[in-house]
């Protein structure tokens, strides 16, 4: 695990590096892997807006049986595929939206659906790249950038800033959509640093530190939390000493994926 410098560069960055050393240790350090293919990231993400995770699935099944393929998706005429992907909330937007962005792919790659060259490009034109296309945004860009081809940019979800600002590294002021660049010059420019950062604290958002009624004796990170100190003072030898060191599936369930 690369460690930043001796002298931090700011107190954010220490406390930022000190959230990511204790989750890592109570969740568990992970290869940096992709959810899902580069497609399918990239797709599903138009179909997730503000849909279960249970028919954007749907969704995208029932595109690709009804149309075979990503050219047949293209191909299709769009008020069809709107009505095969009709589980998610904004059918009629999200189907020209997929065919715009295969005919983006296509006329990159000259023909296959295939994401694979951004790997080849420098962070900065694969991230303005894909922010160019309709419907994505930092945070997917990020997840597909990070996840599937390993670039060192950090996606920030509302579980991820939420942790941060709670804890301390992060201003309560600055938006999700900021905070990707913010938070990412508190941390070393690793892949797998920033992939098991992001997958930390939205597991911690997600599990303990809940938008309502976060579950503060349970956490790690209550010795350096400001909200912690806010709502309870500072944390006593004796409710560090109680404090869980890792997580544990048995008792609380498994992690999702
Ligand atoms: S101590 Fe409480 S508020 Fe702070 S990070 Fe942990 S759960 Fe969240």
């Amino acid at each position: 695990m690369p460690t930043p410098d001796a002298t931090y560069a700011s107190p954010a960055a220490e406390k930022a590096w000190a959230d990511h050393v204790i989750l890592d240790h109570f969740y568990g350090h992970l290869p940096p892997e992709p959810r899902r293919t580069p497609m399918r990231e990239l797709v599903s993400t138009i179909l997730s807006h503000r849909t279960t995770h249970a028919d954007e699935e749907l969704a995208y099944d029932r595109m690709l049986e009804t149309f075979g393929d990503w050219p047949g998706v293209l191909a299709a005429p769009t008020a069809e595929l709107a009505h095969a992907i009709r589980t998610t909330r904004w059918p009629d937007t999200q189907a020209p939206r997929i065919q715009e962005i295969l005919r983006r792919i296509q006329a990159e790659t000259g023909g296959p659906f295939d994401l694979d060259f951004l790997a080849e490009w420098p962070l900065e034109r694969a991230m303005a790249w894909l922010n160019d296309m309709p419907g994505i945004g930092l945070k997917t860009s990020s997840l597909l950038l990070l996840f599937n081809y390993q670039k060192p940019v950090l996606p920030v979800d509302t579980h991820v800033h939420r942790v941060a600002q709670r804890v301390g590294f992060l201003g309560p002021k600055v938006s999700v959509e900021k905070a990707h660049a913010v938070l990412l010059a508190l941390l070393p420019a690793d892949a797998e640093t920033l992939f098991n950062f992001h997958k930390h604290n939205y597991w911690h958002g997600q599990q303990i530190c809940f938008f309502l009624r976060p579950n503060c004796p349970r956490c790690p990170l209550k010795g350096f939390c400001n909200y912690y100190l806010e709502h309870y003072g500072e944390a006593t030898p004796e409710a560090l000493a109680a404090t869980p060191t890792q997580w544990d599936p048995a008792a609380w369930g498994k992690l999702p994926h």
